[in-house]
């Protein structure tokens, strides 16, 4: 067996990860201080995005996400609705944008296919009927538990350790270099610590509170977000609106449900969060200018959860943080070996961001594996609690 990596976080970057570096023939051992999946990844609204959304202000996001868009579809199957979206023009601004989006959709390879308003409403008779202009791109409806959980069928069953309800709570380092994690074990209230070679930072919108324990700092800020479900499917296909990426903006179909997104402001602490005044109304009012149907649905459900942007503290324009990612290696960084964080991101670009943590762990191990996971067919979600 090569070398020893714990990655800390079960969200959909910690399981993707584990994925990768077993496959690579790594040993792995994943802690998640609550259940799999029980932080952001979980609660997420379940677009796999095409990357249209932010093909005009943050083009390496949108590139990102239709390259991970076409992988997704490839290897997971299964947790996916291959759907498409329309995004909706509704007045003269939209409009205005409209070429823009267009041009920023072709230089990022999204295939955008531009509709006549009478063309849209034959695909979705939902729609707002005065509508001015749709284009459809390849959006998709993914299920926010069931796509990372093929992550952790397949890597659990190429020999993966994962740990749930189990929390690093510490390092031991010797040397500069971390050498073990201190854990506690909420099942059984254990503490114990686990010798490793190296330690990934996967603890999404918690990656600061886990870097602190080591007494470093990272570029990351808590962007929450409120969504709301409404009872039955309003569309089948996801519609956005056609604007710069803003608030109340996306509807996304998902079995009998359709759910309405989203909010954002910025938090310093993860779980201590006051969401503004209102965001219920003002989601349902916004989405129902877009599917006016959604206003009369009964309301199933109203949550939020919290994303891991990586942005300096600082950043005051949350809408204009990248949904790039980051992988920082801590010993170039802050000089403590052993450490690295996986940051920022999205769901629809988990195994990205897992590759390129596998990539730097394999040139700090001088290891020359390469990823397999693009090609690799994930196992079904259903395994992992067989
Ligand atoms: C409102 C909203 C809507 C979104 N919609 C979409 C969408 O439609 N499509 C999309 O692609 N993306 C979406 N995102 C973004 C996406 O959800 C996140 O980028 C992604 O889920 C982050 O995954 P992660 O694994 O990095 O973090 P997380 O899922 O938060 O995983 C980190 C895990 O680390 C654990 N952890 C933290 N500290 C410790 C510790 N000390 N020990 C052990 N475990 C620890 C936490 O419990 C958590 O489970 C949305 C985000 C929000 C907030």
């Amino acid at each position: 067996m090569l070398e020893h990596i714990v990655i800390v976080g079960g969200g959909g970057t910690g399981g993707a990860l584990a994925h990768d570096l077993t496959l690579r023939g790594f040993r792995v051992t994943l802690f998640e201080k609550g259940e799999l999946l029980s932080g952001t990844t979980g609660r997420h609204h379940g677009l796999l995005h095409s990357g249209a959304r932010y093909a005009v202000n943050d083009p390496t996001a949108a590139v990102e996400c239709i390259e991970e868009n076409r992988v997704l579809r490839k290897i997971a199957p299964e947790a996916l609705e291959q759907n498409d979206g329309l995004f909706v023009a509704l007045d003269d601004e939209d409009m205005a944008f409209r070429p823009l989006f267009l041009e920023g959709c072709r230089d990022c390879g999204i295939l955008a296919q531009e509709m006549t308003p009478a063309a849209a409403l034959a695909l979705e008779p939902a729609l707002h009927p005065d509508l001015k202009s749709a284009v459809r791109v390849p959006d998709a409806t993914m299920d926010a538990w069931r796509l990372p959980m093929h992550f952790f069928a397949t890597a659990r069953s190429n020999g993966a350790d994962i740990r749930p309800f189990t929390e690093v709570v510490g390092f031991q380092t010797l040397n500069g270099g971390i050498t073990a994690v201190e854990t506690v074990d909420y099942r059984t209230g254990s503490r114990r610590s686990y010798r490793c070679d190296m330690v990934v930072n996967a603890a999404g919108p918690w990656a600061g509170q886990l870097a602190a324990l080591a007494g470093l700092s990272l570029p990351l800020q808590p962007g929450p977000g409120v969504m709301v479900a409404v009872e039955g499917r309003v569309t089948n296909m996801v519609i956005n609106r056609l604007h710069p990426a803003g608030e109340g903006d996306i509807i996304i179909p998902q079995r009998r449900l359709s759910l309405l997104g989203t909010t954002l402001w910025l938090a310093s602490d993860p779980d201590v969060l006051s969401p503004p005044a209102d965001q219920r109304r003002r989601i349902i009012d916004l989405c129902g200018r877009m599917v006016p149907a959604v206003r009369d649905a009964p309301v199933r459900s109203v949550w939020w959860a919290v994303r891991p942007l990586m942005a300096d503290g600082d950043a005051k324009d949350a809408q204009a943080i990248s949904r790039d990612f980051g992988c920082i290696d801590h010993s170039e960084r802050d000089h403590l070996e052993g450490l690295i964080s996986v940051i920022g991101g999205k769901a629809t670009t988990l195994r990205a961001m897992a590759e390129t943590a596998a990539d730097l762990i394999c040139k700090k191990t001088g290891r020359s594996f390469p990823c397999r996971t693009r090609e690799s067919k994930l196992l079904s979600y259903r395994l992992f609690y067989k």
